[in-house]
């Protein structure tokens, strides 16, 4: 399984390299053999000699130039990075980012060969007004995105869940993961409100092939115990 921790706005270079380092050391001495992504916030980016595989927030889709405030490839290949976050919903809600602005980055990851971690979800007022309108909604944010690209992984997160406490019940986790794996088979995460206390009823859910963490993965001893609980799960070798 795939257990990912957007940090998001939060920690300083210090505080993210000793977060690294400690996630590091619990997957050796634990023999974790699951896949565990780290995106850090920018300015804390580093080369980590890590398990853990570090990818950035967001980048611009440009080796360099003229666009302030964002970075490029430049900044990303001095780390060796390789992984990218595309199309979470603060950057499409709160910065404005239009599917033709998330397509394009998409593309442009894409032709570098990145693994890509694609965010889609709804806001609540699409969720109230029914399963189509909202699936119409979700479908859209595939738009310009090559739902078969071998690098890509794709996190389901309803906006009304992020950061909220608010979570889907398991059911319609199923019933959303089930209708999202037919629009790409790549492996399928979700994210929202996922807790120490609720990772793995969530991880257990057909079609949920790991989750992507926000406030929760702050908590080094929370985002360790949800890592625990996909390795004791292994779905994928039962
Ligand atoms: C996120 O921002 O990707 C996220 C899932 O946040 P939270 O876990 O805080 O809801």
């Amino acid at each position: 399984m795939i257990i990912s921790a957007n940090l998001k706005t939060n920690f300083t270079r210090k505080q993210t390299s000793e977060y690294i380092t400690e996630l590091d050391a619990f997957l050796s001495e634990n023999g974790i053999s699951q896949d565990v992504l780290v995106f850090p916030t920018a300015s804390a980016l580093d080369r980590f000699e890590a398990k853990v595989e570090v990818g950035v927030q967001n980048a611009y889709a440009t080796v360099n130039g003229a666009f302030t405030g964002e970075i490029g490839l430049e900044q990303i290949e001095e780390f060796g990075i390789k992984t990218i976050l595309i199309g979470h919903s603060e950057r499409r809600h709160i910065l404005g980012e239009t599917q033709e602005v998330i397509a394009e980055k998409f593309n442009f990851y894409k032709e570098l060969g990145f693994k890509i971690v694609y965010c889609v979800g709804e806001p609540k007022d699409i969720r109230e007004a029914g399963k189509d309108t909202m699936m119409e909604y979700i479908s859209k944010q595939y738009d310009g995105i090559d739902t078969t690209y071998e690098n890509l992984i794709i996190a389901y997160e309803p906006v009304w869940a992020i950061g909220t406490g608010l979570v889907p019940t398991l059911e319609d986790i199923k019933d959303i993961h089930s209708e999202l794996k037919t629009k790409s088979k790549a492996p399928l995460l979700y994210g929202g409100s996922v807790k120490a206390n609720n990772a793995k009823d969530i991880l257990g859910v057909e079609n949920v092939d790991g989750v992507l963490v926000g406030s929760a993965a702050l908590k080094i001893d929370d985002f360790k115990s949800m890592i625990t609980d996909a390795q004791n799960l292994n779905k994928e070798d039962r």
